[in-house]
């Protein structure tokens, strides 16, 4: 294929996504929690696999710049600019703000002026919905059933009894004493509610975390960070059929074949 024939907006739209980019992957490398840092499942990794599952299921070819934009975008909010903010983490037992800020992110990118801009809140979307499973207790509660959680409800009906997430920053605890004995506390009692739980004690970013590094019961020797990521790239994969649907901006990222897609659909970004 050569470029001569690619028209002025297209050009436009390349160097746009091309600068994008460069933003978000310099965002990318201050990762500071949440499936990042030594993973091995952090969150490029699981939407990447998502939309790879997603492809699989559905015979359907996704543009790798799409893929790209979603995939950085998701990693983004670990950077400095949304890292205080518990709602876009699932943090502090805020699980009705995290529900609120995933319904306003999908609500943004579907408006979105811009298909870049579109594609982006994707990826944030996305990160609320990951880090809910590794945040939360939910993975310790539905163990191996799989069974999703319906985050996007949490806005409007109260989660379960027994569902919490960690307080973040550890430091903050109001009561260190209550935090540091939720390391003790042993595994049978992790999917009940633990008072003064941190995020510390709770998540399941990495292996290197004390939960995420637990086999899981009847797991085949699957640990708690690998089986959070499962639960985490089930519900991304859902996510991607439902925008497949809803959201124009990711309706114009599919296609096949990927050579027609590729030449053709660029032309139908909003700019
Ligand atoms: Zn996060």
């Amino acid at each position: 294929m050569t470029f001569s024939f690619l028209h002025g907006s297209y050009r436009t739209w390349i160097v746009r996504v091309t600068i994008v980019l460069l933003f978000l992957t310099a965002h990318s490398q201050k990762q500071i929690e949440a499936f990042g840092g030594s993973g091995p499942y952090d969150h490029q990794v699981i939407t990447r696999l998502a939309l790879e599952r997603y492809m699989q299921e559905h015979d359907v070819f996704v543009n790798p710049i799409c893929e790209e934009l979603i995939a950085q975008s998701a990693v983004v909010s670990d950077s400095s600019y949304h890292s205080g903010q518990d709602m876009y983490h699932c943090d502090n037992n805020n699980i009705a703000g995290c529900s609120y800020k995933l319904d306003e992110l999908e609500l943004e990118s579907r408006n979105s002026a811009t298909s870049v801009e579109g594609l982006q809140r994707m990826g944030q979307a996305l990160h609320i919905v990951q880090d809910f499973y590794s945040h939360s207790n939910w993975v310790e509660i539905m163990s191996i059933s799989m069974i999703l959680a319906p985050i996007e409800e949490f806005k409007d009906i109260p989660p379960p009894h027994d569902l919490q997430t960690g307080v973040y920053p550890d430091p903050i605890n109001g009561n260190p004493e209550l935090g540091f004995l939720c390391f003790f506390n042993p595994e049978s009692n992790w999917s009940h509610f633990i008072p003064g739980a941190t995020h510390g004690c709770l998540n399941k970013d990495t292996r290197r975390s004390p939960r995420g590094a637990t086999l899981v019961p009847l797991g085949g020797g699957m640990d708690y960070h690998r089986l959070a990521a499962e639960y985490a790239i089930r519900h991304s994969v859902q996510k991607f059929k439902e925008w497949e649907v809803t959201n124009g901006h990711f309706q114009v990222c599919l296609g096949r074949p990927p050579v027609a897609l590729f030449a053709c659909n660029m032309q139908k970004f909003h700019l």
